[in-house]
């Protein structure tokens, strides 16, 4: 058996899809079936040596608390933002173990799953806070926004005609607290699923203390500084779409299928990557290929094993 220490370290970072399939009501046992799908695409990683290292996205699962408490909150206390994505954490952690120790006792790999709740240190001084803008939780009546803007001092916006939402800061994901810790638990051989919803953001608070602040990170972003810090080896971003396009959805449209660190700053120059979307992945892909970091992939899952031997997804190769 290979010394797990002296293997290298994959970081994959999955969306929303993990968990749910668009048009699906989101129960428990859609939770289920598409993690246990997608923890069967990982195994892949697993099957070729890699340590192994997820983070995943939170945005229905923290909406819907968001909604619960809305509903609840003459009833039972609510709860801040930074409460309810370690909510998130523990939840979709717990879902994921399930789903990937249940891949490993049928292939009878030994290998052990732990969800490490994970904070995130971000800057207070931030200018994201200055200027909330990543709409979140259901969608309200104008007067519900209203009254909670001047009770609760939220931040609110008409989201494209849809209804009333608040709007919170995303800061820049500065350190992730756990850091230590992940890589140690990954070199140990160990399945580490961290940085859930892209981590608890916390501050600096008076005497240097940690504590929570009500913000979202992006999950992306949070991926490639823990892929740096973990001295990660590559770094995977799984989404629904197999691979990353210039042009997207025009006539024009073409996929690439590898790109260096120099091509790619030009392409994303061109603002071809949707903010939001596309946008987040490339430059989570650029930040970690700056910092160190070797390659990149993004992909889909079902396309993961043929783009690790080459033959799908977009590739991003760092300095040589
Ligand atoms: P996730 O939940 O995985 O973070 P997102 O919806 O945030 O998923 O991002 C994936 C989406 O990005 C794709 O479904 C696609 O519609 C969109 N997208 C925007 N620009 C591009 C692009 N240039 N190439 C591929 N997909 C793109
Ligand atoms: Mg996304």
């Amino acid at each position: 058996m290979t010394d797990s220490t002296n293997r290298p370290i994959v970081l994959v970072a999955m969306g929303g899809h993990a968990f749910m399939q668009r048009g699906e009501a989101g129960d428990i046992r859609d939770h289920e079936r598409n993690a246990a799908a997608i923890c069967g695409s990982l195994m892949t990683l697993v099957e070729r040596n890699y340590n192994l290292v997820v983070t995943h996205g939170n945005g229905p699962q923290v909406g819907n608390l968001l909604l619960q408490n809305e509903l609840t909150r003459d009833s039972v206390p609510s709860m801040p933002l930074d409460v309810l994505v370690a909510n998130t954490e523990g939840f979709l952690g717990y879902v994921l173990q399930q789903a990937l120790l249940n891949h490993l006792r049928r292939r009878d790999i030994k290998r052990y799953v732990v969800t490490m709740i994970t904070q995130v240190l971000v800057e207070r001084d931030d200018p994201a806070f200055q200027n909330p803008s990543k709409p979140i939780g259901p969608f309200l009546t104008k007067e519900q926004a209203e009254e909670r803007r001047d009770r609760l001092g939220w931040k609110i916006l008409d989201d494209a005609g849809r209804g009333w939402r608040r709007l919170v800061a995303s800061p820049r994901p500065v350190r992730v607290v756990q850091r230590s810790m992940i890589r140690d638990a990954a070199c140990a051989g160990h399945i580490v699923v961290a940085c859930g919803g892209g981590g608890i953001p916390i501050v600096r608070g008076e005497n240097r203390d940690y504590e929570g602040i009500e913000a979202v990170i992006d999950k992306d972003l949070t991926s490639s500084v823990l892929a740096a810090e973990i001295g990660a080896e590559l770094l995977i971003i799984l989404t629904d779409v197999p691979q990353v396009y210039v042009h997207y959805g025009k006539p024009e449209q073409r996929a690439l299928d590898a790109v260096t660190l120099k091509e790619i700053e030009v392409l994303q120059g061109e603002g071809h990557f949707a903010k939001g979307s596309m946008g987040p992945k490339v430059e989570a892909i650029v930040n970690f290929l700056k910092t160190g970091g070797k390659r990149g992939l993004i992909t889909s899952p079902a396309r993961l094993g043929d783009a690790m031997d080459g033959r799908a997804g977009t590739h991003f190769i760092g300095k040589i």
